[in-house]
């Protein structure tokens, strides 16, 4: 398969691993964040971990869109949905997640509450116009990645004079949150941590480009490579870190260059300027409140903002005092030191976030961590070459 199997070439992959280990200096560490949730799956599903020296550490990031929403706003869209004249879409993962009072979206559908699962934001749309007695209401989450099929069903929505069509927005900032960890990697209450670069988002630099994170490897002296989610793309990217941590430069690179451009989509970018605009602060599991790190609808499409449409309130709502997720999606631990990992807590059951989607380092780790140890991992990907 054309730009697939190349990347999975596990001859080439061993190859970058034996440049890495004879590259790296066995007097010091590296510590590299892979701030994707689809670099943690990648990383855990093709077992790269084991190829690298022991000193040479990856660290777990927040870049799971579902793992980085906070209960309260999941609570939110439950106290909605509940209300009888209202349709709620979202997409599937989200139903699972674990919020307040022992609910989650589907337990809420289960007694009741009318909650659709959608695939795209034009399912939504196509609910809306089936159903003109209903109020529908897309729950939005994610990064820079799905903002723009968001910015469109708004445009759709007008260009139908749907009426009964409104979004709860809950998009994110990439840039914001890498901003956040790396300011207090040092001084954060939950322990310093340790970060000597960052692989950066592939899916969500084909829409802003590499060119935001440049003041960011400027300002923390922090190399950044946009890595690609296939294994040769990210063992390579790991090998482009340590050569800029052993040249002493901090700057970005773009190893994804068969997807990914300086200043992006200019085209995505342009729907989401039309249609949102920058939150003060947003609060986000794990890292707390961080300013201008969301968007929310401008002013002039309110009648379109369900949080102005039905006076929505964000809840405020604690994590389940067991769960790690918050330290987890830091850095600062690992999913096996969370004492609730594999026993109560698995993709079946899951406790926390970060068991939810498959992009949660949680579920990652139990899938292809647990059983590759055991050695059941899914080795198909070796026997490519
Ligand atoms: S194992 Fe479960 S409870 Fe523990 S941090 Fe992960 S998701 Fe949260």
């Amino acid at each position: 398969m054309k730009y697939i199997d190349e990347y999975r070439d596990a001859k080439l992959v061993k190859d970058i691993a034996r440049q890495i280990e004879a590259a790296v200096d066995p007097a010091r560490s590296y510590h590299f964040m892979e701030f994707c949730g689809g670099h943690t799956y990648a990383i855990s599903r093709y077992g790269l971990e084991d190829l690298l020296p022991s000193n040479v550490q990856m660290i777990h990031g927040p870049g799971c869109p579902i793992c980085v929403l906070p209960i309260g706003r999941i609570d939110a869209a439950i106290e909605l949905a509940i209300r009888p004249e209202i349709t709620l879409c979202t997409y599937g993962d989200l139903m699972r997640v674990p919020c307040s009072n022992g609910l989650s979206l589907l337990k809420a559908r289960s007694a009741g509450a009318d909650i659709r699962m959608v695939y795209s934001t034009l399912d939504s749309l196509s609910i809306a116009e089936a159903e003109p007695n209903r109020q529908v209401v897309f729950f939005a989450i994610g990064f820079e990645t799905t903002t723009p099929p968001t910015a469109l069903a708004l445009r759709f929505a007008i260009a139908k004079d749907l009426a009964n069509f409104s979004i709860f927005s809950n998009h994110v900032l990439t840039p914001a949150a890498i901003k956040t960890i790396l300011e207090n990697s040092d001084v954060h209450p939950l322990g310093p941590i340790k970060i000597d670069g960052l692989l950066g988002p592939a899916h969500v630099s084909t829409v802003i480009g590499t060119q935001p994170f440049e003041v960011l490897a400027e300002e923390f002296n922090k190399p950044i490579v946009v890595a690609g989610f296939e294994p040769l793309d990210v063992i390579y990217s790991i090998l482009m870190l340590v050569r800029q941590v052993n040249d002493g430069v901090h700057k970005v690179e773009n190893q994804y260059i068969r997807a990914v451009t300086t200043l992006g989509n200019e085209k995505a970018k342009c729907e989401i300027a039309n249609v949102f605009e920058l939150r003060e602060s947003f609060e986000w599991r794990g890292l707390g409140a961080i300013p201008h790190s969301a968007l929310g609808l401008r002013s002039k499409y309110a009648k379109y903002d369900a949080e102005k449409r039905f006076e929505m309130v964000t809840p405020a709502a604690q994590d389940n005092p067991a769960c790690e997720c918050g330290a987890i999606l830091r850095g600062i631990k690992k999913p096996s030191d969370c004492k609730l990992f594999g026993k109560v807590c698995t993709p079946d059951s899951p406790m926390g976030s970060c068991m939810v989607s498959s992009e949660g380092a949680c579920a990652a780790h139990w899938i292809y961590g647990r059983f590759r140890r055991q050695g059941k991992a899914d080795e198909s990907w070796r026997t490519v070459a």
